[in-house]
């Protein structure tokens, strides 16, 4: 019988006998001593990579903020005043990183955006952050708790951003973080002492101390910090945060403070004057204060803007307009299969009717859409039909064959 032949490192050639330990792998082996070499080569390479000095901020070659804004404008309708408060953020954001060292320092601006949900607060920071030259994450802020109870701590806010780039602590000590959600951190109750508010005021303490800048360690894993896990320090005095938030109920609060000015002053009467539907742009530190966000955090959020609530034109706009709008999408799958899409206005109407009537927004549009398409998706491929008009008539009847109504109440 032939002997078994010995396992040979595919290293440094030596066999089973003449090492402690012999790992095989899928295709070779690995003695202990080049296991420990490879890890010790790793650990420095790695240690390189994190530490290494990014590129330098040429301002030359940065989009000035209304070719930011012109970008943005391609993807996302309407919502004019956050679009421009965005650009000017990631602009000054870029200056300060491309200033020399004993220049005038120049403070970060964090934003806060205001806007009901499904109006375009996440599709803006994902479109911007296709056009940056820095690491770019988007975190939720309701997976946050204070450290110690279930959740997750805060520093992992950060652990996105090391994601984004590679773990280079450099690179992500100047990226931005988006932080959707803020809202859910506010306080629940004026009065914080009744219990503990695991999930409000003492993480929104926590966030402050990223938010104004200081070193803090972050677990590369993110989730809670174990106490084996080697923390990264990450010096956050250069990261920009952008903060989302729906704050349901706020036009409350802002009418409250306008009428109490109107009494205030005996000026004329503003929040009449004002459509209650637009009181969002009248939103203000102190509408924030009062919702249960603390003062500290309000101070490092000085730039307040909002999103309009999307009305019928701005429905109808999304649904053609956008550089990706869905009714594009649809004309590129079918021209896939030779198939010429077109859509009549009384359809575009009857879409932008249904989404409003189930109170759906913008995200109804596409669900709606896909529901109306349905059965054409799946005929048309094998019908060998060169095109395809979606008229009123056929959206309504493809809409009742698909109970989107019943489907539409529980969304
Ligand atoms: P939220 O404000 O809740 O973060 P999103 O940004 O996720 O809302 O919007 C949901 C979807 O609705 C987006 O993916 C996009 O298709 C559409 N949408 C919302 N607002 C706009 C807008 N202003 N312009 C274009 N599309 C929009």
């Amino acid at each position: 019988m032939a002997k078994k032949e010995s396992m040979r490192c595919s290293f440094c050639g030596r066999t089973e006998n003449e090492v402690k330990l012999m790992m095989p792998g899928y295709n070779g082996c690995i003695c202990n001593d080049c296991a420990e070499m490879a890890y010790n080569i790793a650990k420095e390479q790695l240690e390189k990579h994190n530490n290494a000095s990014p590129e330098a901020i040429n301002l030359e070659q940065i989009p000035k903020p209304t070719e930011i804004k012109q970008y943005l404008d391609q993807y996302v309708i309407g919502q004019e005043s956050a679009k421009k408060y965005l650009s000017v953020a990631v602009y000054n954001h870029y200056k300060r990183l491309s200033q020399d060292k004993d220049d005038i320092d120049i403070e970060k601006s964090n934003i806060i955006i205001v806007g009901p949900t499904g109006t375009g607060k996440t599709l803006l920071a994902k479109t911007i952050a296709k056009l940056l030259k820095v690491p770019f994450a988007i975190v939720d802020a309701t997976v946050l708790t204070e450290a110690g109870y279930v959740g997750e701590d805060i520093e992992s806010l950060l652990v996105r951003l090391l994601q984004a780039c590679d773990y280079n602590v450099k690179e992500a000590e100047r990226g931005i973080v988006f932080i959707d959600e803020i809202d859910k951190i506010a306080r629940k109750s004026d009065n914080p002492s009744i219990t503990r508010d695991v999930s409000g005021e003492g993480v929104q303490q926590g966030l402050l101390k990223l938010l104004e800048g200081s070193v803090v360690n972050v677990p590369p894993q993110g989730g809670r910090k174990h106490p084996e896990q080697k923390m990264i320090p990450v010096d956050t005095k250069n990261i920009l945060f952008i903060c989302g938030g729906a704050f349901e109920g706020i036009e409350r609060k802002i009418a409250l403070r306008l009428n109490t000015h109107v009494v205030g002053y005996g000026a004329g009467n503003h929040v009449s004057k004002a459509d209650q539907e637009k009181l969002l742009h009248y939103v203000a530190p102190q509408d924030l204060r009062a919702y249960g966000l603390i003062p500290e955090i309000i101070g490092r959020l000085p730039v307040v803007t909002n999103l309009e609530p999307l009305e019928r034109d701005a429905l109808r706009r999304i649904l053609v307009e956008p550089k990706n709008a869905i009714v594009k999408q649809y004309e590129k799958l079918m021209q896939m299969d030779d198939i010429k899409f077109t859509v009549t206005d009384d359809a575009l109407d009857f879409i932008v009717d249904k989404a409003i009537e189930y109170k759906l927004g913008a995200r109804g549009l596409r669900s709606i859409f896909e529901a109306i398409m349905m059965d054409v998706m799946y005929t048309y491929p094998s019908m060998k039909k060169k095109k395809f008009e979606l008229t009123g008539d056929f959206a309504k009847e493809q809409l009742e064959k698909s109970n989107f109504a019943i489907i539409a109440s529980t969304m």
